[in-house]
């Protein structure tokens, strides 16, 4: 098991929820603790990869934003970027790797971006896994409150049609209860895959947004694309962080998420 982090992810990064200061103080206090030994740094994404999800139209326009003041932006984009495709690489090494990033990028499409994202972390990462790997099917949970339009929108496009490449599950259901048994069912009936991968956010928790999942709910997934990944992959999976805003609720969340996915 691998935590993906950089120092240069805590100060805040600009005046959205996501980037804003101590969002990730006290999850970095719980897992420095817990897994200390475990930290890696990631890189930079290089251009190239980020131009397999997006337009060189976009990447200009992120890096046109942070000449004009936010002048880290374009930099914690791409590290971010970079921090999701080390979790990817690892976890085709057979290690299991949970990214502690920011921005985040779900809502990132090819030529846009919204909702606190920049650079859709998840698409640069799997489409990274493609280039080098020749690995092109992945399963994708966001459990994130919000769907992750700008996965949706990048990846839809591959493979044949009635076979995609990437199956992305963005669960919805009123209670804990049926979120879980959503989540499995769709895991018990998902196409053969290469590798699964999670979109984590953790605004859907009971002290969060959301106010729907506690705790034990973020473990049980964890639990459930552990076995996903044991059963059909090879072990092969991931995580990385998206929404969650709630800073102390998320830190415990992702504790507890960790421990099913680990
Ligand atoms: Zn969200």
């Amino acid at each position: 098991m691998k935590i993906i982090f950089h120092p240069d992810f805590l100060p805040r990064i600009d005046g959205t929820p996501a980037g804003d200061t101590g969002r990730l103080d006290p999850s970095l206090q719980i897992l420095k603790q817990k897994y200390e030994k475990e930290f890696i740094t990631p890189d930079l994404a290089s251009i190239e990869a980020i131009l397999r999800a997006h337009s060189q139209g976009h990447l200009d326009s992120i890096q046109y934003e942070s000449g004009r003041g936010q002048s880290s932006l374009f930099r914690l984009a791409r590290l971010a970027a970079g921090g999701a495709i080390q979790s990817a690489d690892l976890a085709m090494e057979g290690e299991a790797s949970f990214g502690l990033i920011r921005p985040p990028g779900h809502h990132a499409s090819r030529n846009s971006c919204w909702g606190f994202c920049y650079f859709n972390n998840m698409s640069i990462a799997l489409l990274h896994i493609r280039a080098k790997y020749k690995k092109n099917r992945a399963f994708i949970l966001d459990f994130d409150l919000h769907t992750g339009d700008g996965n949706l929108n990048i990846l839809r496009d591959y493979g044949k049609k009635g076979h995609k490449d990437y199956e992305i599950l963005n669960p919805d259901a009123q209670n804990e209860e049926d979120y879980l048994e959503i989540v499995e069912q769709a895991l018990n009936q998902a196409q053969p895959c290469d590798i699964i991968a999670a979109s984590a956010g953790f605004d859907q928790g009971k002290e969060d947004w959301g106010h729907l999942l506690s705790p034990e709910s973020y473990r049980k997934i964890g639990q459930l694309m552990k076995e996903f990944a044991n059963d059909r992959c090879k072990g092969r999976r991931f995580a990385i962080l998206e929404g969650g805003y709630n800073f102390h609720a998320m830190a415990t969340n992702i504790e507890a998420f960790l421990e099913g996915f680990f």
